[in-house]
């Protein structure tokens, strides 16, 4: 199938887990673009697609930054783990920041916005399946971060985000993300991926992160 191909099933499935949802509005489609060849990326531009996933700062500056310029309303979330020192790259890159996930990168993401001028919008990543290999603040330790942490940094996120454990049933995790984030009154959702975005949505996701369902398998 052709990249529109795949865009019209994925648009068609997000709108009927809507209607299913009885939701109004629509999750913004973020287009998971890591280790996809070229040209599904012009293709995924020219269906008109302008909000990508990335979760790798180097490897996201080499498909962005020329773009960047060509297309002016693109918008660019880091979904994947950051490594502190990469901070001022990530800031000057994307519009989103998913993974903010410790204090430690509270601090050197503020440094990089000061310094920059420049603000991202913020994330908090929050790992509900409490896996010891897999980023994330704690569930537990979530208020202290969000009321303590970011504030001492001058950081106010904007949302949560989470990648439920692999075996699981995903829902019992987007449902406690979606409780978290109405606690501290965060309205972004960044949950569901190709294969539990319908659910996600159903528990209130505003941005599902699709990649291989949209641009087909990634190269390895
Ligand atoms: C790769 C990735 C995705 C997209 O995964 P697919 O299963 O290909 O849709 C979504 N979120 C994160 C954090 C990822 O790393």
């Amino acid at each position: 199938m052709s990249f529109a191909e795949n865009l019209a099933e994925i648009e068609d499935r997000i709108l009927k887990a809507c209607q299913k949802a009885e939701r109004e509005t629509r999750p913004e489609l973020v287009a998971v673009s890591k280790r996809q060849p070229d040209e599904r990326i012009e293709a995924a531009l020219a269906a008109g697609v302008r909000i990508f996933g990335e979760n790798r700062v180097q490897e996201a500056q080499e498909r962005w930054a020329t773009r960047r310029e060509k297309y002016p309303d693109l918008k660019l979330r880091l979904i994947g783990p950051l490594q502190s020192n990469k901070s001022e790259d990530a800031v000057a890159l994307f519009d989103t920041i998913d993974v903010l996930d410790r204090p430690k990168l509270a601090r050197t993401l503020a440094d990089a916005i000061q310094k920059l001028g420049k603000s991202p919008e913020i994330l908090v990543q929050v790992n509900t399946g409490e896996e010891p290999q897999k980023a994330g603040v704690l569930p537990g330790e979530l208020e202290a971060f969000l009321t303590e942490t970011c504030p001492d940094f001058g950081i106010s996120p904007v949302g949560l985000m989470a990648i439920p454990p692999a075996e699981e049933p995903p829902g019992p995790h987007f449902a406690l993300l979606a409780k978290l984030a109405a606690r501290y009154d965060l309205k972004q959702l960044s949950m569901g991926m190709s294969g539990d975005f319908e659910t996600a949505i159903l528990y209130g996701a505003t941005h599902v992160r699709v990649g291989s369902a949209l641009f087909g398998e990634r190269d390895y």
